[in-house]
C-alpha cells in the first residue's frame, strides 16, 4: 500500500500542470496514469493553438483560465525551455453578413480581458496573410493568439515535477475509489494507494471518477477532432492561426503554422460513443481537407504527411468543473477539459494547487527548481559549437532520424532524462525522431536499437507505446 498526500490521477497537460504547481510546496504527491508515459491522451493530439480568449463566455471558468494561461505559456515557456511562438490568430469572415459576428467575439474579447484585439479589412488582412482566398471579406485578429508543441509542454511540465519531488506510476489504471475516515483509498491494476486529497485530472474519463464519489453526476461526451498534418515545405503558406467562424460544435477548421514548422489542417467535432476512437475516417479528413481550403487558397495538399485523431472531452455543462467537490471532500474535479485546455493548463495548475494550498496550509519549498534545460538540438547550435560538441560526444554527429535531423544523442538524452522515454512514441514526442516526412519509416529500426541498448532489453521487446504493441513480430527465418 501507498500513501500520498495528494494523488493526482492522469499525466496529461492538466495533471502535470497540477503537479508542476504543487512541487513548489512541501507535500507528497503522485501522479497515476494509466499509460505507459505521459502524453498518452487528448494533450498529445490537438492544434497546440494558445488561444487568445475570446470565444468563452465573459465571467465563465473556460474564459478566465484561457486569459490567465494565454498570459503564463511566455513565462513558463522559457523557464521550461520549450517552443512558444506568439504568432497571432484570424477569424476570418466571407461576407458583410458576417462581420457583426466577428464584432460579437471582437467585444466578448475585450469584456474577457483579451489585449490589441483588431477588426480588419479585406486589404490589411491579405497584406497580413497573401493565401488567404480571394473571397474573404474582413477578420478579426487577435495578437496574443500562439502556437505552442504540446508534447513538449506536458513533457516538461512533468520532468519539472518530477526533479521537485512528484513520483509518477505508470501503466497504473484507478479502477475504483473508496471513501476513507479521512481521504480516498483509489484502487488500482497495481494494488492501493491511499490519500488524502484526490486531483481528478483523468481526460475523457473525469465523469466515471467523478461519479464514482458524487452522487452530483457529470457525463463526459468524447467530440473527434480529425487532423492532417503538412510537411515543413508548406510552413510558409500562412504565418498566423487562421480559423473561421465558431459554429455550435466550436471553432471550426482551422489551417496554422505549428511550433515545429509543419502547417496542421483541422479538426473536425464529431461526437462518438468510445472514448479510445482516436481513428480517422475518410468522411472526416475529406471534411478537412474541404473546409481548410474554404479560407485559404492553393493549399498544398500533396504535402500532407499524416492524419490523425483527438479526443476533446465535452462535458453536458459546456464548461471546465474545477472545483472541490461538495458532496466529496478532499476529492477536485478537473473535468470537461475540452479546447481551450492546452492555453489553460498553466492557470489550472495554478488554481488547483491554491484550492490545495488554502486547504492543506501548504509551505513552499525553499529549494524548488523553477528551470529545466530542454534536449540539446546539435542542430540549432552555430557551426563551431557543434563541432566541439561532435569532438566531445561522437553521439551527437550519428543521424538517426534524417528527415528532422535528429542525432543519437537526441535520443540517448530523451531516454536518460527524469521520466525518460521507453518507447518508439516516446522518443518521437520527446526528440521529434519520427515525426517526418518519412514519418518513420528510416529511423524506427534505428531507434529500437538504441532504446534496446538503453533499457537492456531486446530489440523485439521494444513497443510503440507501451502495452503489446510490439513491433518484431518474429524473424523472417522463423518460418523455416
Ligand atoms: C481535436 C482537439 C483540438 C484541440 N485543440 C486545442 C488547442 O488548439 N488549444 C487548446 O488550448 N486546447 C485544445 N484542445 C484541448 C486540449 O487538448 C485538452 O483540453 C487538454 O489536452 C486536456 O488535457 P487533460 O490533461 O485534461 O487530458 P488528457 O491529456 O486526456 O489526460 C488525461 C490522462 O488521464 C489518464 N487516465 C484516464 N483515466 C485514467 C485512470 N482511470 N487511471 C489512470 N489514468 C487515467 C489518461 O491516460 C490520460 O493520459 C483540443 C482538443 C482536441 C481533442
Amino acid at each position: 500500500m501507498y500513501k500520498y498526500d495528494v494523488i493526482i490521477i492522469g499525466g496529461g497537460v492538466c495533471g502535470c500542470a497540477v503537479a508542476r504547481e504543487l512541487s513548489r510546496y512541501k507535500v507528497n504527491v503522485c501522479v497515476l496514469e494509466k499509460e505507459e508515459d505521459v502524453c498518452c491522451g487528448t494533450s498529445k493530439a490537438n492544434s497546440g493553438i494558445v488561444h487568445a480568449g475570446y470565444d468563452a463566455p465573459t465571467g465563465s471558468m473556460k474564459a478566465k483560465m484561457n486569459l490567465r494561461g494565454n498570459q503564463l505559456m511566455e513565462p513558463l515557456s522559457k523557464e521550461l525551455d520549450i517552443p512558444f511562438i506568439r504568432n497571432g490568430s484570424l477569424v476570418v469572415g466571407k461576407s458583410k453578413e458576417d462581420m457583426p459576428r466577428l464584432e460579437e467575439l471582437y467585444d466578448r474579447g475585450n469584456a474577457n480581458g483579451v489585449k490589441g484585439l483588431q477588426i480588419l479589412s479585406k486589404e490589411e488582412l491579405l497584406e497580413k496573410e497573401p493565401n488567404l482566398g480571394d473571397d474573404v471579406y474582413g477578420a478579426l485578429y487577435a495578437p496574443t493568439g500562439g502556437i505552442v508543441c504540446p508534447f513538449e509542454l506536458n513533457i516538461a511540465l512533468a520532468e519539472n515535477a518530477n526533479v521537485n519531488g512528484v513520483d509518477f506510476k505508470f501503466c497504473t489504471k484507478v479502477t475504483g475509489i473508496e471513501r476513507q475516515e479521512e481521504g480516498y483509498r483509489l484502487l488500482t491494476n497495481q494494488g492501493v494507494y491511499d490519500t488524502k486529497y484526490v486531483v481528478n485530472a483523468a481526460g475523457v474519463y473525469a465523469d466515471s471518477l467523478h461519479n464514482m464519489v458524487s452522487e452530483q453526476k457529470i457525463n463526459i461526451t468524447a467530440r473527434r477532432g480529425d487532423y492532417c498534418l503538412l510537411d515543413k515545405r508548406a510552413k510558409a503558406h500562412v504565418r498566423s492561426t487562421i480559423f473561421t467562424l465558431p459554429g455550435k460544435f466550436g471553432k471550426g477548421i482551422l489551417v496554422a503554422p505549428t511550433a515545429h514548422g509543419n502547417l496542421i489542417l483541422g479538426p473536425t467535432a464529431i461526437d462518438i460513443q468510445d472514448k479510445e476512437g482516436t481513428n480517422t475516417t475518410r468522411e472526416g479528413l475529406d471534411q478537412v481537407l474541404k473546409k481548410a481550403g474554404m479560407n485559404v487558397k492553393n493549399l498544398p495538399l500533396r504535402q500532407v504527411i499524416t492524419s490523425f485523431a483527438g479526443l476533446r472531452a465535452h462535458e453536458d455543462r459546456d464548461e471546465f468543473i474545477i472545483e472541490e467537490l461538495a458532496d466529496a471532500p478532499g476529492f477536485i474535479d478537473c473535468a470537461g477539459i475540452e479546447s481551450p485546455g492546452l492555453t489553460s493548463c498553466p492557470a489550472i495548475g495554478e488554481r488547483i494547487a491554491g484550492i490545495l494550498r488554502e486547504r492543506m496550509g501548504l509551505v513552499e519549498k525553499d529549494d524548488f527548481i523553477s528551470t529545466r534545460k530542454g534536449i540539446l538540438r546539435p542542430a540549432n547550435l552555430p557551426k563551431e559549437e557543434q563541432a566541439a560538441l561532435l569532438r566531445e560526444n561522437p553521439a551527437y554527429g550519428n543521424i538517426i532520424c534524417r528527415c528532422e535531423m535528429i542525432t543519437e544523442g537526441e535520443i540517448i538524452d530523451a531516454i536518460r532524462r527524469p521520466l525518460g522515454a521507453k518507447s518508439l512514441d516516446g522518443v518521437k514526442r520527446r526528440t521529434r525522431a519520427g515525426m517526418g516526412r518519412c514519418q518513420s519509416g528510416f529511423c524506427s529500426p534505428r531507434t529500437m536499437e538504441i532504446l534496446a541498448r538503453e533499457w537492456k532489453m531486446e530489440v523485439r521487446e521494444v513497443t510503440k507505446s507501451g502495452g503489446d504493441s510490439y513491433l518484431v513480430l518474429g524473424t523472417n527465418k522463423d518460418v523455416f
